[in-house]
């Protein structure tokens, strides 16, 4: 695919979410977590780089203490198609024993992260684990990953935007949309 030098939003077939859209369900979700974790410092586990809006706009509407360890992981390698294989940076010095932890990413796709990031927290013993998510595809899940917090559910469609690339590009889009791809 050609992707234009200039104008990212030319590049798009069409919005599927709009700024505004984002910040009101960030908003609630942020009320949501907050509620949950009344009382607690909450440790929140933060997958990069799609997740980097996302948890960068919902923490700073959560006025509770909180923690930010980040991880990358990918799957994706350049595609719009997840590859199976997943590549995880785990920080050795990260020890979750009786924290509140907030596990945060983009999308909840096939679950192959999720339920591989969420296996490593369990193995460390947190007080609690709950996990939230921007998109939710409605997808059969490879494997179950339970979200507690889910932004919005989409149709099983590549999006970019907000975080969220393709090939390294468009996560400065304000808004969440499709690409427009040769068929
Ligand atoms: P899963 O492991 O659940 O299949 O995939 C989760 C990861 O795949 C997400 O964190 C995200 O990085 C990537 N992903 C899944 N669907 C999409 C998509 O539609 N667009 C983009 N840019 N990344 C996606
Ligand atoms: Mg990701």
């Amino acid at each position: 695919m050609t992707l234009s030098p200039t104008g990212i939003m030319s590049d798009l077939d069409r919005v599927l979410i709009d700024a505004d859209a984002i910040r009101r369900r960030v908003t609630a979700l942020a009320a949501q977590v907050a509620a949950d974790f009344a009382g607690q410092t909450i440790t929140v586990v933060a997958i990069m780089d799609g997740g980097l809006f996302f948890v960068a706009d919902l923490l700073r509407e959560i006025d509770l203490p909180v923690r930010l360890h980040t991880l990358s992981a990918s799957s994706y390698h350049g595609g719009t198609q997840t590859s199976g294989e997943l590549r995880l940076n785990w920080p050795a010095a990260l020890d979750l024993a009786g924290h509140h932890v907030l596990l945060l990413d983009d999308i909840l796709d096939t679950g192959l992260t999720l339920a591989a990031v969420q296996e490593k927290i369990r193995a460390q013993q947190p007080a609690a684990l709950r996990t939230g998510v921007l998109l939710g595809k409605k997808r059969k899940r490879l494997r179950e990953a339970a979200a507690e917090y889910v932004g919005f559910e989409i149709e099983d469609e590549f999006v970019v935007g907000y975080g969220m690339d393709y090939q390294g590009r468009f996560r400065n889009l304000p808004c969440i949309g499709i690409l427009r791809l040769p068929s």
